[in-house]
């Protein structure tokens, strides 16, 4: 993988370019994609935003976010932004598995492909990018690389609320150990610039429908269990529970932090039962590793103290084998 700089003279001359991220994107997926949509577009290239799946309407607000195409709902506007295609940009994810039913179709694209991502272990075969695994967001390495490339100047309003809101949700609003100087040096950066950060905020967090509350208080009655002798806190949703909140693509986004909140918790997992397969959220305190536990146990991967897996077992099979692998790691979990 040649290095990211190196696309400066690609982007001198108009190109057909494709932006797409991981399947149910979230802030810093949809904020990173969304910003590199405006700064290539305002530099002159014909820019399309595909999104594997739906995404939560919590996002709905970002500038431009009714642009980006829902690659099962609109497949043949997605094939035809493909179709063609000079540049493929590949954000928040580190290999094509993430991007579900799109990735035999990205396999096949005989085009340039880049990567820009901050998660452990990327796949190897891009002809460009940025891995940068201690980037606190994909969203803050479009912001560099926009700098890298000498290109500061078009970094306006629509890009700075993207930089920031992904920055924002990947961080936990700035507190997660990824929350470096250069993360508030950005930051600080994007106010000089006129950014009103309250809006982002309010946006994002204070925009819940009642039944998404409401849920969340039945599930930390009814769903959680903790287990103080491995200091590990767990939720398991059935499928029916999503059902009788009628809870939407985003919904559940957040709860699996509530668990960290107990004190003395290092490691916190939420199960939900999505019918279609049951999938797995990790978050850790400290040095407990779920990077790598999410890909020994659960096909998953993502950061070290973030990541998530999936699993083809029933919701109950999916928690007995999650306590059976929580069992194995009792040492690195004391
Ligand atoms: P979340 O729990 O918020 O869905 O995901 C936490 C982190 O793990 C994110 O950075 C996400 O990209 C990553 N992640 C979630 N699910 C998977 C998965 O199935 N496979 C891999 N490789 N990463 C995942
Ligand atoms: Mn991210």
């Amino acid at each position: 993988m040649k290095p990211i700089e190196e696309i400066k003279p690609l982007l001198e001359s108009p190109k057909k370019v494709v932006i797409t991220m991981h399947q149910k994107p979230d802030a810093d997926a949809m904020g990173s994609s969304l910003a590199l949509y405006h700064y290539l577009r305002r530099k002159g290239h014909d820019v399309t935003v595909i999104s594997p799946t739906n995404f939560p309407d919590f996002l709905k607000w970002m500038p431009a976010s009714e642009n980006v195409l829902d690659f099962e709902s609109a497949l043949d506007k997605s094939l035809k932004a493909l179709d063609g295609v000079e540049l493929l940009f590949c954000l928040d994810f580190n290999h094509l598995g993430r991007t579900k039913n799109m990735e035999p179709y990205l396999e096949k694209l005989n085009c340039i492909k880049i990567l820009v991502d901050h998660h452990l272990e990327p796949q190897p075969d891009f002809d460009y990018g940025l891995s940068d695994t201690t980037a606190a967001s994909t969203a803050q390495l479009i912001y560099e690389i926009i700098y890298r490339l000498g290109d500061e100047h078009y970094i306006d309003n629509d890009i700075a609320q993207c930089i920031y809101a992904g920055t924002m949700t990947d961080t936990g609003s700035f507190r997660f150990a990824s929350t470096s100087a250069r993360v508030h040096r950005m930051v600080a950066d994007l106010l000089e610039r006129g950014l009103e950060h309250e809006y982002i905020h309010q946006a994002i967090y204070d925009n819940f429908l009642e039944n998404r509350l409401r849920f969340i208080g039945h599930s930390l009655l009814n769903r959680m269990e903790v287990f103080y002798e491995t200091n590990t806190a767990m939720m398991a949703i059935p499928y029916s529970d999503l059902k009788r909140f009628d809870l939407q693509t985003g919904d559940t986004e957040g709860l699996v932090n509530f668990l960290l909140s107990i004190q003395g918790i290092k490691l916190a997992a939420l199960i939900i039962d999505r019918n279609s397969e049951v999938k797995l959220s990790f978050r850790s305190k400290g040095n407990f590793d779920v990077n790598t536990f999410a890909r020994k146990y659960f096909e998953g991967g993502g950061h070290f103290n973030a990541s998530g897996g999936r699993s083809s077992d029933s919701l109950d099979r999916t928690v007995q084998r999650f306590l059976k692998a929580m069992h194995e790691n009792e040492d690195l979990l004391q």
